[in-house]
């Protein structure tokens, strides 16, 4: 395996990194200050110096304004970002949005990717993905969908119920799962739905142990006689579950990007009070139980990267259908990795830890849907585990 990174890719790296450094860290104390009062001063002028660098959407195509880099170059880049919660907004390549981007460029039509698109990728708008909804309906398992669209003419009208659509109150418009028959595989559907749409109601902002912040912000959906045009159908009608499938596993990948960066920043930060803070007659640093936790952040980071990369190489390579089991193996590691990671920072610095003169309370919570949000922990344990035992899944080659 080669782990050069490529020149210009190298020196994309380092300005992002450098941008991170002198413009975003400096400036997110504000950005979440001026969020909570609902306003995005700082963070608009941080998009507009983005954007001024040429560092803009860089995974997209040259022609809706990106640099064309592919899911590798996401890699790279997505770590820098991720060093902090507003990193991936000062880009325009923060969840949901990215992940709604990448679906649209391949699955919508000419008249919806000139409606919605192209202003998503300008960010000028923002967007939501509509699958999950309360009990009994689809959650773990998108087969219990109970969302439903049915033909009237040539419209499709949908009814139905959605929670956790982050972004939903926002968004200028909603990708909807909704069945369209009962065919176990091909009976879902995936609609554009207009915000504004007559029948689209905001129920409320789920309140979340998570501090809401710029776009995750979880919205309750009801769905009353909404009505759509056969253009508004993603890909075709009956493929909405393979779609979601394949909109998941790249957005996944991109999750543990930014996981990493946040990861790498913690024990980072840890570094400077280890050396610091003398007990028992010597630094922190030089206790072997806090060594331990050191190691096994380092670990655990340095693994969850290379499964990373790997899983990129999969998709770069067009082997989507092998990059399925280890998604679901990278996803697992890095949610549980950035968890134990920002614990063992909190219990490293003690009492400083757990006060918010540190930020590793508010990353936790932030954190911990990482474990739930895109299939829980128990159904990536599945899909690993049933790959292995019933199909080849080949854990040392290539
Ligand atoms: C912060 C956040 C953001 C989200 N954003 C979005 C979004 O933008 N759009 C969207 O559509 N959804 C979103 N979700 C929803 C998310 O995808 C679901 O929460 C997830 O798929 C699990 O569904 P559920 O919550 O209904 O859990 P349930 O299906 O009720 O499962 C509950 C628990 O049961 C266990 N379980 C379930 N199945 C199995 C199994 N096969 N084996 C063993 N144990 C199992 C797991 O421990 C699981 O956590 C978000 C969730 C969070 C927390």
């Amino acid at each position: 395996m080669n782990f050069t990174i490529p020149d210009e890719l190298e020196s994309l790296r380092q300005r992002v990194h450098a941008f991170m450094h002198d413009e975003v860290l400096p400036a997110e104390g504000d950005v979440i200050a001026e969020d909570r009062e609902g306003r995005r001063d700082t963070l608009v002028v941080l998009r507009q110096k983005a954007r001024a660098a040429g560092l803009w959407t860089p995974h997209l195509p040259r022609d809706l304004g990106g640099l064309d880099l592919g899911v590798m170059g996401m890699c790279v880049l997505f770590r820098e970002m991720g060093r902090s919660l507003v990193g991936p907004s000062a880009f325009n390549c923060d969840a949901p949005d990215q992940g709604n981007m990448d679906l649209l460029l391949h699955q919508a039509s000419e008249p919806i990717r000139e409606r919605w698109l192209r202003p998503l990728c300008a960010g000028d708008i923002t967007s939501a993905f509509c699958m999950t909804e309360p009990a009994p309906g689809a959650g773990a398992d998108p087969r219990n969908l109970r969302t439903t669209a049915r033909l009237d003419g040539d419209a499709w009208v949908i009814d139905g119920h959605k929670w956790y659509s982050t972004g939903g109150e926002a968004a200028s418009f909603l990708i909807v799962m909704a069945r369209t028959s009962d065919d176990p595989r091909h009976g879902a559907t995936l609609f554009i739905v207009d915000r504004d749409a007559p029948g689209v109601e905001h129920l409320r902002e789920v309140e979340t142990m998570s501090e809401p912040l710029l776009a995750h912000r979880e919205a309750e959906l009801r769905f009353e006689g909404v009505r759509v045009g056969a253009d508004a159908v993603l890909g075709s009608v009956g493929q909405g579950f393979q779609l979601a499938q394949a909109r998941l596993v790249p957005a996944r990948l991109t999750h543990c990007m930014r996981w990493l960066g946040l990861a790498d920043r913690a024990l980072d930060l840890c570094k400077g009070y280890l050396t610091r803070r003398i007990s028992f007659g010597k630094p922190l640093g030089r206790h072997q139980a806090v060594q331990e936790m050191v190691a096994r952040g380092a670990m655990a980071i340095h693994a969850g990267n290379l499964m990373t990369f790997h899983c990129a190489w999969l998709l770069s390579q067009g082997r989507h259908a092998e990059a399925r089991t280890f998604s679901s193996m990278c996803k697992l590691h890095n949610a549980r990795m950035l968890c134990q990671v920002l614990d063992d920072a909190i219990q490293m610095h003690g009492s400083l830890g757990f006060s918010r003169d540190m930020p590793f309370g508010d990353w936790y919570r932030f954190a911990r849907s990482a474990r739930i949000a895109d299939g829980p922990d128990e159904v990536h344990m599945m899909v690993v585990a049933r790959d292995y035992l019933e199909r080849e899944t080949s854990l040392l080659g290539p």
